[in-house]
């Protein structure tokens, strides 16, 4: 028989029960057994449901109240000095490690938080250093699987495997120069030991042990390591299932055919070309194979005839015995269940699956390849097939003159007309700015009033010109607020929107949108990623009317403001049948047209956001350019359509552009505004080394906390920056939009910002 098997289940609850119970215990509304038992409520439904869809393997261990990395570290005592003798119950330190802590006097930064490989999930960077003290503080595993199993329910639990651990991790401040986390290995092997083997005395047959970097390059020089640590777990485990998901294992599997691991998982959505490769690297050993058919990443059906071409593939190399039907990865990226979705038509309805309806599909391809009889199963079969064929035939529907004019997309067409140094000249005189011009990222607080005024007219309560109305009144206040302060290029301040991403996908067509379809972004903050399931164009203008406005009520010039095209992609669901290329190019093309738009009803200067155009880089770099060649050009397609005297921004959330440098020269920007990082001296220095010349606003202060910064500091910064840099490259911003801060803190920074510049313009 195949078995099937789940690699994780969401955590946030099917109405984000976690959420409301997470905050509410920090709001002291709930107590600590209160948050325990609505957890331990939605891993009840969990595996109930998990259980319910037919599926063998039923995860436990990978729920968590916070982040999985994070309860790993608290679990192992890996716990940073500063949260330690706080006077907090172990809950509350593992709280303030995740989101930091300021009350009753003690006030700690939360820990590092860093993108889980290349989805939208953020992690808890563990720190070690050559005193990290590892000692189990808690059996997380042990007690879900009890927890479990007191529910009549036979789990296969989750570890993060000790490699990945470490790897993940980063040096705390005071380990010592050239400091390794990896070398701590041997230190922490006979913790986990103790770990794997309480789970075998609780009775677990199987333990899913993730080595998530064994994808990555690095991993290639890990061999010893993998070979150590696999060598010393497995005699005392359980049968150990070391998961590999989000790509393939390259080189890497040479020698992970050959550890002493009972079963192997990989990701056959991402890298389904490794399939050959890995059968016959382990058909002489023993090693189960666990096929990631079902992807973990998106929200499509999963094409059933075709995940059993490639499972007849192995079960022919391996016997059925040999062979699982899996998840590619965990489904923590997927939304809960598709049944709570009210809004989308039976037609698209139809097209996706949710965590649980993945859960049905491992169920019915191991069953139908185990050669199963059951009525229920050929009609799931039989449903599938119906599905994705009529899928298939709406995909067929494409927009043709949308897909003749990305065909028809010229060289020419990503290149401005003139170079920037002849751009410059002409837009000095249209915009006519000061030296050291000041400017903001584009969106000022989002205050409660907003979001009223919002809920109301989504809800109907108010008509859509008293919504206008109220958003004009905004932006003018925001306008003469900026006046008054002195900024000299403006914005209109961005209250139109709800999300960066959410209003451009609402306003293009091609987008769907779930009403429940939450997924963890980190912590307690869950997104819903907007779906594209056509091809892209835009209606009607979208934000020109906006900024018209804004234009119309001030004589400074006015910062047009849109999301570009990678980072709308990047934070959508895609679609699956054509490439990320392709979407990107036709939403580079309908924003194109708006930043025509915009440049004809009079605004001079546009920012074009790609805060996501780093976080979507493969995570082998073999595929780098082939990603950054298309998604440079995207963003050039969408702002090259221009006058030379309209002046482009883009802005980036980051600063570690180091290693993709010769891209962010190549988009070609005007003026890139960039974060206020503690290091961007070494930054500056990269701009410095290549010689760029397009104009820079390095943040002068952190948006990020209500700390206001002074005059002096800010000075000092721009002091700095200049050391490097010729002062006629600076832009004077704060790192990032301004939407999370408050009106008080928004302000007294924003003066500070321009007394410093016009001290520079004096200065230098
Ligand atoms: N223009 C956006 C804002 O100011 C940019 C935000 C971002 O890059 N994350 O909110
Ligand atoms: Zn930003």
């Amino acid at each position: 028989m195949v078995a099937s098997s789940v690699l994780g289940f969401p955590r946030i609850g099917a109405n984000r029960e976690v959420k409301k119970a997470v905050e509410a215990y920090w709001a002291g509304k709930i107590s600590a057994n209160e948050l325990t038992q609505a957890a331990a409520d939605v891993k009840k439904s969990n595996w109930t449901t998990v259980k319910s869809k037919g599926v063998d393997f039923v995860p436990s261990g990978e729920f968590s109240l916070y982040d999985h990395v994070l309860d790993h570290s608290a679990a192992f005592n890996v716990i940073p000095k500063r949260y330690v003798g706080l006077g907090l119950s172990p809950l509350d330190v593992y709280f303030a490690m995740g989101r930091g802590r300021q009350a009753d006097g003690v006030d700690v930064p939360a820990s590092e938080m860093k993108k889980w490989f290349d989805s939208n999930y953020h992690y808890v960077v563990p720190e070690f250093s050559e005193e990290t003290d590892f000692k189990l503080n808690f059996n997380k595993a042990v007690e879900e699987y009890k927890e479990a199993k007191a529910l009549g329910i036979e789990t296969r639990p989750v570890v993060l495997g000790p490699v990945s651990f470490l790897v993940l991790g980063k040096p705390t401040k005071d380990a010592k120069l050239g400091f390794q986390s990896v070398s701590l290995l041997p230190k922490i092997l006979p913790v986990y030991k103790q770990l794997l083997a309480d789970l075998k005395a609780a009775g677990a047959e199987w333990v899913q042990v993730d080595e998530p970097i064994l994808v990555l390059d690095k991993a290639a020089t890990l061999e010893k390591e993998f070979t150590l640590a696999y060598s010393e777990l497995a005699p005392v485990a359980p049968k150990i299932l070391l998961t590999t998901y989000f790509g393939r294992l390259d080189t890497n599997l040479k020698y992970v055919a050959k550890l002493p691991i009972a079963g192997l998982h990989i990701d056959l959505d991402r890298a389904p070309g490794q399939l050959d490769e890995v059968l016959a690297a382990i058909k002489i050993t023993n090693i189960v194979l666990s096929l990631g058919l079902v992807s973990g990443r998106n929200i499509w059906k999963t094409d059933i005839q075709a995940a059993l071409k490639l499972a007849q593939k192995a079960v022919e190399a391996l016997g059925q015995d040999r062979v699982i039907i899996a998840t590619s990865s965990s489904l923590l990226h997927t939304p809960v269940t598709l049944e709570s979705e009210k809004k989308l038509t039976p037609e698209q309805k139809d097209w996706f699956s949710f965590a649980l309806e993945k859960a049905a599909e491992v169920s019915t391809i191991a069953k139908a390849i185990s050669g199963s009889q059951d009525a229920e199963v050929a009609k799931a079969l039989e449903a599938n097939k119906v599905s994705i064929e009529k899928r298939r035939e709406f995909e067929r529907t494409s927009d043709d003159s949308i897909r003749k004019r990305v065909a028809g997309i010229k060289p020419e067409d990503l290149d401005r007309k003139s170079p920037f140094a002849v751009r410059q000249e002409i837009q000095k005189k249209h915009l006519s700015l000061p030296k050291f011009p000041t400017t903001t990222i584009g969106s000022f607080p989002q205050t409660k009033e907003i979001r009223q005024a919002r809920a109301k007219f989504t809800k109907g309560e108010i008509t859509e010109k008293e919504y206008e109305d109220f958003l004009k009144k905004e932006i003018e206040e925001v306008v003469r607020f900026q006046e008054r302060i002195g900024l000299d290029l403006l914005v209109h301040g961005e209250p139109e929107r709800n999300d960066m991403v959410q209003y451009f996908g609402e306003n293009l067509n091609g987008f769907v949108f779930t009403q429940n379809g939450w997924v963890q972004s980190y912590g307690s903050r869950y997104v819903r990623p907007p779906i594209i399931v056509s091809d892209v164009s835009r209606p009607r203008p979208i934000t020109v009317k906006w900024s018209a406005y804004a234009q119309s009520v001030t004589k400074k010039p006015m910062k047009g403001m849109l999301t570009g095209p990678v980072t709308i992609l990047n934070w959508s669901f895609p679609r699956a049948d054509v490439s990320r290329e392709l979407q990107s190019k036709q939403l580079a093309l309908a924003l194109r047209d708006e930043v025509i738009d915009l440049e004809k009803a009079g605004i001079h200067a546009i920012q074009v956001d790609e805060p996501a155009i780093r976080e979507g880089l493969p995570l082998r770099r073999a595929d780098w350019d082939n990603y950054l060649t298309w998604a440079v050009d995207s963003f050039k397609l969408a702002t090259a359509g221009v006058t030379d005297a309209l002046q482009t921004h883009s802005h980036f959330c980051y600063s570690d552009f180091d290693d993709i440098f010769p891209s962010i020269q190549r988009l070609d920007a005007d003026v890139i505004s960039i974060e206020a990082s503690k290091s961007d001296m070494k930054l500056l220095n990269t701009f410095k080394h290549y010689g760029y010349s397009n104009q820079i606003g390095p943040g002068v202060y952190d948006i990020h906390s209500p700390r206001v910064p002074s005059e002096q500091e800010i000075k000092e910064r721009l002091e700095s920056m200049l050391s490097i840099l010729p002062s006629a490259l600076l832009f004077v911003n704060p790192d990032c939009g301004l939407k999370t801060r408050g009106w008080k803190e928004t302000e007294a920074s924003l003066t500070n910002l321009v007394a410093a510049a016009r001290w520079a313009r004096q200065a230098h």
